[in-house]
This record gives structure tokens, sequence and C-alpha cells, in this order.
């Protein structure tokens, strides 16, 4: 492990045996923290390979349980998202691809921070169960063509560890640990075919479209090397998606969509469009035109929100409160936050509002915290709303009222105000692949 740690630390290229040797160690607690630690800090200054970043890879996805979808009929896609605040495309774009035939076996992850996550926002969902046996998850999946579920406890242990000791030594933003960190997961989960949604702007892990491309071509680059179809979107990450923010508003939100609800929000409905082309598009279903008009056609025919309900009810969920959302249980307290100065809104906090969200009781500070699923924020403004005094910005949905006062007051100022019309920036940067 010297010899390793100081050859990376002159910037020389890890053979893959030493690669394979560092991972397996560190798993089965050969290489104790420290030497992990300097290895990672010296990846995290000397960056890697393509090569490299391959067989880190491959070393992490081999470290414990992987997926075999090869039972499934048909080829297999799988979607992943950097993650972001009001990101709920996975309960749209699954239940599309599924209702067009291609099965989906999605591996899914829970919110930490200010960063929602999807198995959250399903539990949401009375009675929904996310945990399965390997048998049991591709039993729904081969009868229902869709489950969702959280990750099996064995998949990618090293990943785990690394991860845990990457948080406390300031080594998580390397983009070649990221990218192998994300795509040993991905590849572990058994899709032939990847599409990756790597989010930019402040409410996003990467604040800048050059890192995001990066990544997203770092990730890329190791799906191939992996055998596996790749590609990503670089997508905006600078405000919420959609409207709403917490769980049960999230999934109504999805509903909406699902249902194509008039109010259904654009911007979410523009970038599950394009996630479910480009993974048909990856998956051969023809170009890309004719992979939108087939994705608009199961939005449009009710087919994905059939889909959808299937799949609440194959997992355990209560169909009634997808056939009549209303069911949903409101929090106790349902309070508008008005603006104080007019203008145009220019730019969003959307972290900080991810965060009020959490205040609210719609998130986790800490692994392991419970969570309200019916808290959370209903954005009513966009980059590029006109306000006046008065407006309606957003309502909070919280049974926790001693919150709100703080959260208003984030909410008021995650919003600035300018009196110039913001250059609105495009929800889709570019397609990587
Ligand atoms: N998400 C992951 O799974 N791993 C990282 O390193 C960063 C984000």
């Amino acid at each position: 492990m010297y010899e390793i740690i100081t050859k990376k630390k002159q910037g020389v290229e890890l053979t893959t045996d030493e690669i394979n040797a560092v991972v397996n160690g560190f798993t089965t607690g050969e290489i104790p923290k420290y030497q992990m630690s300097a290895l990672l800090m010296a990846i995290c200054l000397k960056g890697m390979s393509t090569r490299e970043t391959t067989d880190l890879t491959m070393a992490m996805a081999n470290s414990g349980d992987q997926l075999d979808l090869s039972a499934l009929e048909g080829t297999t896609v799988d979607k992943h998202s950097t993650g972001g605040v009001g990101d709920k495309t996975t309960l749209i774009v699954a239940p599309i691809i599924a209702a067009l035939g291609l099965p989906v076996a999605k591996m899914s992850g829970r919110g930490l921070g200010h960063t929602g996550g999807t198995i959250d926002k399903l539990e949401a969902i009375p009675g929904f169960r996310t945990e399965f046996t390997t048998e049991e998850f591709l039993h729904i999946v081969q009868k229902h063509g869709l489950c969702i579920s959280g990750q099996s406890g064995n998949m990618v242990p090293a990943d785990k560890k690394i991860y845990a000791l990457r948080d406390v030594t300031a080594t998580v933003d390397s983009i070649p640990l990221i990218a192998a960190s994300i795509m040993s997961k991905k590849i572990a989960a058994g899709a032939k075919n990847i599409l990756l949604d790597v989010k930019t702007g402040n409410g996003a892990f990467m604040k800048n479209l050059r890192d995001a491309r990066e990544l997203a071509q770092a990730m890329v680059n190791i799906g191939k090397g992996c055998g596996r179809k790749t590609a990503a979107l670089v997508t905006d990450m600078s405000q919420p998606l959609g409207r709403a923010i917490g769980n049960s508003l999230e999934i109504r939100e999805v509903i909406d969509v699902l249902s194509s609800k008039k109010n259904a929000p654009q911007d979410l409905i523009e970038i599950c469009v394009a996630l479910a082309a480009n993974m048909l598009l990856l998956s051969g279903f023809g170009d890309i035109s004719v992979c939108m008009a087939m994705v608009e056609e199961a939005l449009q025919n009710g087919a994905a929100l059939e889909k959808f309900a299937e799949m609440v009810a194959a997992q355990g969920g209560d169909r009634k409160y997808i056939d009549v959302p209303s069911n949903f249980e409101q929090a106790k307290y349902i309070i508008d936050v008005c603006a104080e100065k007019s203008g145009y809104v220019c730019e969003i906090d959307t972290e900080g509002l991810g965060i009020a969200a959490m205040q609210l009781g719609a998130g986790r500070k800490q692994a392991g915290d419970t969570i309200d699923y019916s808290a959370g924020i209903i954005m009513h403004t966009k980059i590029g709303s006109c306000l006046e005094v008065g407006d309606v910005i957003a309502t909070m949905h919280t049974n926790m009222p001693e919150t709100l006062d703080i959260v208003t007051r984030k909410v008021i100022s995650s919003l600035k105000i300018a009196e110039v019309k913001p250059k609105i920036v495009p929800l889709i940067h570019e397609l990587i692949q």
C-alpha cells in the first residue's frame, strides 16, 4: 500500500492489479483507514485516467452482490440522476419506459440533507414496500415490467466503506471518485443500457457546467468501458424541478404529470420526456423524434399512469391514493409565503429551499432521522417570474408550527429579485455519449 500511495502521489498510473488489491484489501479490512485516506487524497490531487477509473469501478462493483437481469425479456435500461431539489423524474420516467415494453429493475436511494430520495417519496404512499429479496424483486419486474426498490444490503460494500471515509477526509469532490462510486452501483444493478442525468446549478452536486460535463463524460467513458451502452444528459438544477419539494407533495405532482393535468409543470414534463426518449434511443427504438413521440403517446393515452398505479399495487401500496390523490393526508399547517419586494426573480437558492423543506419535516439532517411525508414546500415562482409585493411565492406544509417563521424568512431570502428580466438558462444543456 505504501508503494501504491507513493506512485499515485507522483502522478503515476496504477495498474489494474494494484487497484483490485486496494479495493479488496480495504473492503475486507486488511488495509487500514489511514492508508486508504492517503490514497484517496492523492487521487483527489492527481486524478485518474479513464482506464484507472474504469478499473476502480469494476473492482467496486465486484466487491459484493450483483443483480443478474438475464432472466428478463428484452434489453434492460436504467437511469440515474446525480440529484437535486424536487427531482422526481424516476417516478415518471420509469413507468413510461415500462409502459412501452422495456423492463425497468430500478434500485434507488433515500434523501439526505437538501436532496430528496426516490425511496422516501414512494414510501409516502401508504403500504408501499421498498425492501425485497432478489427473487421477489425480479418476479415483480417480470410480472409488471417495473419495480423500484432500495439498494440490497450487500451491493457494492466497497462504495459504502470508501464513501464513509471520503465524507470525513475532504475527498468527496473528486470527479474520478464520484464517477466510480455512482457507476459501480449502476454496473452492479445489472442493466445493459444506462442513461445518466447529471445536474448542474446551485441545487446540484456539480455547481458549474464545466464540472458537470466532466463528470458526465467520465461516467459515460466508464459505462462504455464496462460494456454498457451509456449516455448522459446534463440538465439544469439552478431552481427546483417542478413545483413540489417534499415526499407526498411530489408524488401528487408525479400523478399530475402522468395524468397530463393542464397545470402539470412544464419543466418537469420537458426533462422527463427527454430522459425517457433518450433511454429508448439507447435501447434502439428509433431516432430521437420517434422516441419522443412514443413517450408523449404513453403519457397522453394514460398507459404510463396505469403502469405507475400497477407498480404501486404490486409493491404493496394502496392504489386509491393514486386514483384519488386527495386521499393523501395533508399537513396540519398550510401557510403561504408572500413577496416583500416587486421585480423579476433572477436567482433561486435551490439548496436553501431543499434545506427549508427539510426543516419543515420533509427530510433528514442525519441518516436514520424520521421524516414527515406530508411536509414540504410548493413553489409558485420560477426564475423569470414577475412579482408584485404580496404575491404568493410559495406555500409551506408542515406539522411543526415552530419552524414556520424561520422557513418563511429562508424562502423569502432564497429569491433574488431584480428590476431587469433575467436570461433564462436552458433546461437541458447537452447530450454526452
Ligand atoms: N453519489 C454517489 O453515489 N457517490 C458519490 O461519490 C457522490 C454522489
